[in-house]
């Protein structure tokens, strides 16, 4: 918040650790410092500004992030399963701010682009060099009849960094009687990590299991298909055989309507009465982008695959789940590398220079029971403009591995979390 109040030649003076400036053209020489505003501190921001920090020193970055505390969405799934506390999910930017970039812990509400000029919830205004979008989601709650934002408080998506969704998700699990059902409401694409849904259901699915045997868990889907859908379903027939059941939406798992006070969803082709309702609406980029005019007509922003930059506005880039990445998936690991590869197009764009394009690999894992994980890994290159997958070079886990294996990826997920984490926020 500090930042946002100095004058924008404070902003731009403070905390740049100015050095020869000898790889930046000559106009901008003459500058004291050039200013990259950031909004978002999730993996994307978060990790971009890191980066951007360790590329040139002489930057002064502002990171403008709404919550003082991050509340991490990986392995937050574990929870409702009761193998991990929020606290583990939760990160502060004290750190980031030690490290000599100006944390402004404020909503960003409006940009003009002409101007170059971000206005800030608490009635400042930062100029930019640059601007970096990365913003996350907004959940499309008018999407599903019967839903609304303030649903949300009875039935919670826990979608978000909001920590306060998941406590109360875990809340309503743990208080529920023996015997009830947990409908889980799964989106259609694109959406923010597309096997996090069925994920979650397994790990509920595990805590019923040991706490609660004679409750159940539904899937209810928009979507016939589903990311990892054999090793999912494999895993759901060895471990949860009478608990978990997946509606798919051509066996009537689309929703028609919810009914929050008399706890009821009404699919295509039934009705479900529940203890409680986890609704993970629709997707959309975070509403920054609107506003500043680089989303388009699908809600989500379209960007040149190697700076990251709108292909709508100049001068700003979009990372994360808010971008179009072609054919990479909307998660953490893909949004921390997103944010590394920004900070060296925005780097390179600022010395002149042209940016390398860059090959990108991404390595998302699900945890279904405890010491039981599985993954997809691939490597995107950028082809006519949009990230393809490179043929050959990436996979799923196999379908048939002993245990070990899944052990294994299991460790592997919880050491990809901790060294992501650390690397960003540590
Ligand atoms: C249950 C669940 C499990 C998941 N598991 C995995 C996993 O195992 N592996 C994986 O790789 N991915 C996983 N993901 C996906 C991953 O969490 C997201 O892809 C990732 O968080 C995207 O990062 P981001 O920085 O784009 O957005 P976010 O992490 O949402 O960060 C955006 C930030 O921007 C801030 N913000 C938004 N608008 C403004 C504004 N106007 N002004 C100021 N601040 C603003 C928000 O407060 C937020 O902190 C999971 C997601 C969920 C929900």
């Amino acid at each position: 918040m500090a930042a946002a109040r100095k004058s924008r030649r404070q902003v731009l003076a403070g905390g740049a650790g100015i050095a020869a400036a000898a790889a930046w053209p000559r106009a901008l020489r003459a500058q004291a410092a050039l200013h990259v505003v950031i909004v978002g501190g999730g993996f994307a921001g978060a990790s971009c500004a890191r980066a951007l920090h360790a590329a040139d020193q002489r930057l002064a970055i502002t990171l403008v992030e709404a919550r003082r505390t991050y509340t991490a969405p990986p392995l937050s799934n574990g929870i409702f399963g009761g193998v991990r506390d929020l606290a583990q999910q939760q990160f502060s930017y004290d750190k980031i701010a030690a490290a000599g970039i100006t944390v402004a812990n404020t909503t960003a509400t409006a940009v003009d682009a002409q101007a170059r000029m971000v206005a800030l919830s608490s009635g400042d205004k930062l100029t930019y060099d640059r601007l970096v979008l990365a913003p996350g989601i907004d959940l499309r709650f008018d999407a599903v009849s019967g839903y609304s934002e303030a649903v949300s408080a009875q039935l919670p998506h826990a979608w978000t960094t909001d920590g306060a969704q998941i406590e109360l998700l875990h809340r309503q699990i743990e208080a529920m009687d023996d015997g009830g059902l947990v409908a889980v409401v799964a989106p259609v694409n694109p959406a923010r990590c597309p096997p996090g849904p069925y994920e979650r259901a397994s790990m509920i699915a595990h805590y019923l299991k040991t706490k609660k045997p004679r409750s159940k868990v539904v899937i209810l889907d928009a979507k016939d298909t589903f990311t990892m859908q054999q090793l999912f379903l494999n895993a759901w027939k060895e471990l949860y055989p009478d608990i978990l059941e997946w509606k798919s939406l051509s066996s009537g798992g689309n929703v028609a309507s919810i009914d929050a006070k008399n706890k009821t969803i009404e699919t295509d082709f039934d009705n479900y009465r529940f203890a409680v309702a986890n609704v993970i609406p629709p997707q959309r980029a975070g509403k920054i982008t609107t506003l500043a005019g680089v989303a388009d007509r699908t809600g989500w922003c379209p960007v040149d695959p190697v700076t990251f930059e709108s292909l709508q506005q100049k001068n700003i880039h979009i990372i994360g789940d808010a971008a179009i990445a072609g054919a990479m998936p909307k998660s953490a690991f893909a949004a921390a590398v997103e944010g590394k590869l920004c900070a060296a197009g925005i780097v390179s764009l600022l010395a002149g220079t042209a940016p390398a394009a860059p090959k990108l690999t991404s390595n998302c894992y699900s945890v279904i029971a405890p010491g039981y994980a599985i993954s997809i890994a691939n490597v995107y290159r950028p082809v006519n403009g949009i990230y393809n997958e490179v043929e050959g070079a990436g996979g799923v886990s196999p379908l048939n591995a002993p245990a070990s294996f899944r052990a294994d990826e299991a460790k592997s997920a919880d050491a990809w979390f901790r060294t992501t984490t650390a690397e960003i926020f540590g």
